[in-house]
């Protein structure tokens, strides 16, 4: 089992996917300085990045945190059978995530709480399940934690226009409100205490309520940044938004600003898409950061 112990708390790595994600480093991460990708090529290559084939690979994943005697999901991933027309790649999945996180110990009846880092496409998929034509709650005993702002934010009855437009186009729907509609959710806002060791905190700007899970126990630290970091080359050139940043200013402030919390408290950073072993330790470089050393897991494939 790929799992790891910082503290009293337990973390898994639940692969639902790793691979290309037929998008290229100019595509993908368009404010990449000139020539940043080949600069750092030895490290990126081929975990985050295949120069042969130009394309980024990511890990689309879940932790799972056994913290305090529950067990906690960060992020929900894709999800088997949704309809993405805007999305194809993710579009009418059929994956054995359940199947991982049943070979983690984990059925379904077991999670005690979901949390969302955004309400993004790729983070709350396995929310719901297909039941007959129904989409269901996955996690029935779940208390599921989102932030007010995104769920705002992406409610189409809000009519906003986010940049990710039609792609998100379905995830509200079979996603969010039906776990909403049964009374599953919990709406935060600013904070949100999870337990003795875990917090939430908004962290926006790759939506507009992102959040952070901080977690602190036995002299260990953990940052689960969601999608503030999308790929390493973001450490090394934090003012790197990805394609999808909501508000370009406010993901690198925020971005920054966690990066230099992680740097200063020793804490691990666990992108949410992160390949190779997952996690990482960084240190202050100027205004910028380095990577001191890659932590986790085994390397994905
Ligand atoms: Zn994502």
């Amino acid at each position: 089992m790929d799992q790891i112990t910082l503290g009293d708390v337990t973390v898994t790595r639940i692969k639902e996917y790793y691979g290309s994600v037929e998008m290229g480093p100019a595509d993908f991460f368009p404010e990449s300085p000139e020539g940043a990708w080949d600069e750092h090529r030895s490290w990126l290559a081929p975990d985050f990045w295949h120069p042969e084939t130009n394309e980024c690979f990511a890990a689309i994943q879940t932790w799972v945190l056994r913290s305090e005697g529950r067990t906690i999901l960060v992020d929900t991933g894709v999800g088997n059978h949704k309809d993405r027309p805007y999305a194809p790649v993710w579009s009418r999945l059929d994956t054995g995530f359940l199947d991982n996180l049943a070979a983690a110990g984990v059925q379904p009846g077991d999670v005690d709480l979901v949390i969302n880092t955004h309400l993004h496409i790729d983070h709350v998929g396995w929310n719901t399940r297909l039941d007959g034509r129904t989409w269901v709650p996955t996690f029935p005993n779940a208390t599921y934690l989102m932030t007010q702002r995104d769920f705002d934010f992406w409610n189409p009855a809000n009519d906003h226009k986010p940049l990710l437009g039609r792609g998100n186009q379905n995830v509200f729907e079979d996603s969010v409100a039906p776990v909403h509609e049964a009374g599953l959710t919990h709406l935060w806002d600013d904070k949100y205490r999870i337990d003795g060791i875990l917090r939430l905190d908004l962290a926006p700007g790759h939506t507009p309520g992102s959040s952070v899970v901080t977690l602190e126990s036995g002299g260990e630290r953990a940052l689960f940044v969601g999608d503030l970091v999308h790929t390493a080359l973001q450490i090394v050139e934090p003012e790197t938004n990805s394609c999808f940043c909501e508000d370009p200013a406010e993901s690198r402030a925020t971005r920054h600003k966690l990066l230099g919390r992680a740097a200063d408290d020793n804490a691990l950073v666990f992108p949410a898409h992160l390949g190779g072993q997952g996690a990482v330790e960084v240190v202050r470089d100027g205004s910028k950061f380095a990577i001191k050393d890659w932590a986790g897991f085994a390397r994905i494939s």
